[in-house]
């Protein structure tokens, strides 16, 4: 038995070191932004960041999906002038329904830049829903904690805002409808799923309970509908030139929402904690109390203990067990909490990988483009991104005669090494740089860690993801030692140009 605990708490202890590294495979289980001052890194780019202009752009849009990646791309098109129809299969989440949105993100210096292009208005106003957060610990034992990031690392930058997806999509669309100051060029359709999609021609087939109807050909489809995407599966049957790796990840989740942070944990910070089994708890403080995301790996043998995967049917059951789990915890997990276990479906999270972002009519944002499976903590603000550039080439591209086309291939051009880039940075070295690099890169990491926590080297790659806005590409090219040589822009080109051609 001591020799088990032994191994959970080694396994644990190794957990951490690919958090700090960046390699985490628990959705989700990444630290706040604080620390480093931002454009630190030499050679830094500067974004393509501009405020929209009221232009006009005389393109009409079909949006598919209605999360951070849409509703951006939506506002900053209806902003340069064009024809918006957002349909979104889930309900308006203002109406309160909370199904695949439960859980809450941190939003770093990458997304609140992205937000910020649509003026400052929308971030002040997505500012009260959230909570401010500069702390992380990561506990070792009941007993013992590391403060990985504190105020004092921060150099004034503004901290990560923790916020449940609900709310950061609320308060999005609210700003999007007031956007369209009364111009008609914005539809917005609920509880309408996209069935399929001729990318050529951008024509859809929309399902909304169970009508089917076919929309008017779009200019343009943009694909923001997440890791499972309609749009990526018909660019995929149009051309099989077009590849895509979806990988699931191991381990399962489900996400608590408690009303106050657990009595025995900072209420400022985010904690990372370790139970038992296979088990980890990452608990982020939030604008109204406080989300757990509960990770497990189904078919570990946690015997005596129930696998959590199996506790699917008594809230009582659910409670007890996550209460032996988690002490850290255990006050907070009452019969709320064991009935909102028991009434989730787990998640598996996975990633994705393409080899273009668009094709024909069709383009390719967010997730539905490149998934990390949350957990490198920078999906929402890559997907912000996406929407900041495809916008921003339009308005430059189309706006000044290009066709949308090549504009579209500029957006590949410049977001596919920045999906591969951040994929790599999320996972780790793969398999194919044999064990002693892998071996070498958290040994590494976990020394910069504590290095930079006495001002010597850079932060931890968590860190700097989220305080700095040099491309992930440059930051992946960075670590060439460790994860093997990153393509050259040439080479993603001509990967590129085979999809296209
Ligand atoms: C547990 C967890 C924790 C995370 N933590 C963080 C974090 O701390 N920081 C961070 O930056 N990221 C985090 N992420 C990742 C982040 O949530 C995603 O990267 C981000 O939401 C991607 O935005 P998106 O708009 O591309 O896709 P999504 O947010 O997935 O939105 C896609 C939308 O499309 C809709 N849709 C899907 N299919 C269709 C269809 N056929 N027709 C119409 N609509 C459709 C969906 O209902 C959904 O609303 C986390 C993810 C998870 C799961």
């Amino acid at each position: 038995m001591a020799a088990r605990h032994g191994r959970k708490t080694w396994q644990y202890l190794m957990a951490c070191v690919l958090v700090v590294s960046g390699i985490s495979c628990f959705p989700g289980f990444v630290a706040p932004s604080t620390g480093a001052a931002p454009w630190r890194l030499p050679g830094a780019r500067a974004e393509p960041l501009e405020a929209p202009s009221r232009a006009s752009l005389q393109l009409s849009v079909l949006i598919v999906g209605a999360g951070p990646a849409g509703l951006l791309l939506a506002d900053r098109l209806l902003s340069a002038g064009c024809n918006v129809h957002l349909v979104e299969a889930r309900q308006d989440p203002r109406e309160g329904a909370l199904e695949g949105r439960a859980y809450a993100l941190g939003l770093g210096i990458r997304a609140q830049r992205a937000i910020r292009t649509l003026g400052d208005e929308l971030w002040e106003s997505i500012k009260p829903s959230g909570f401010a957060s500069e702390r992380f610990k990561l506990h070792i034992s009941e007993k013992m904690a590391i403060d990985l990031r504190t105020p004092e690392d921060n150099n004034g930058l503004e901290p990560s805002l923790l916020i449940y997806q609900s709310d950061l999509c609320s308060a999005m669309l609210d700003h999007l409808e007031s956007n369209q100051q009364g111009a008609g060029k914005l539809k917005i359709s609920f509880q309408s799923k996209l069935k399929s999609l001729d990318t050529s021609t951008g024509v859809a087939t929309l399902q909304s309970g169970d009508t089917l109807s076919e929309l008017p050909a779009a200019d343009l489809v943009a694909g923001c509908d997440g890791v499972n995407s309609v749009v990526r599966a018909s660019i995929a049957a149009a051309n099989p030139a077009f590849e895509v790796e979806q990988t699931k990840l191991p381990g399962s989740f489900k996400v608590l929402r408690f009303p106050q942070m657990p009595s025995k944990l900072d209420p400022s910070a985010v904690h990372a904690i370790p139970g038992k089994g296979s088990t980890s708890a990452f608990v982020e403080p939030t604008a109204r109390g406080a989300c757990a995301l509960i990770n497990w790996r189904d078919g570990v043998d946690t015997k005596p203990l129930p696998n959590l995967g199996e506790l699917t049917e008594s809230a009582e059951k659910a409670r007890e067990t996550l209460a032996s789990y988690f002490p850290l915890i255990e006050d907070a997990i009452n019969e709320d909490a064991g009935q909102q276990f028991v009434n989730q479906q787990a998640s598996q999270a996975s990633t994705v990988k393409c080899n273009s972002y668009h094709l024909g009519r069709a383009v390719l944002l967010g997730d539905a483009a490149h998934c990390t499976g949350g957990v490198s903590g920078q999906g929402c603000s890559s997907a912000m991104k996406d929407s900041v550039v495809l916008a921003e080439l339009l308005q430059h591209e189309v706006g000044s005669g290009r066709s949308v086309a090549e504009t579209l291939a500029m957006y590949s051009r410049q977001q596919v090494p920045e999906g591969h880039a951040l994929l790599d940075l999320s996972l780790g070295p793969s398999a194919e740089v044999g064990p002693l690099k892998k071996a070498l890169y958290g040994a590494a990491s976990f020394a910069g860690t504590l290095l930079s926590k006495v001002g010597i080297g850079d932060p931890p790659l968590q860190t700097l993801l989220t305080t700095c806005l040099t491309p992930f590409s440059e930051i992946r090219r960075d670590r060439d030692f460790f994860f093997g040589d990153f393509p050259k822009q040439a080479e993603f080109d001509e990967m590129i140009e085979k999809v296209s051609s």
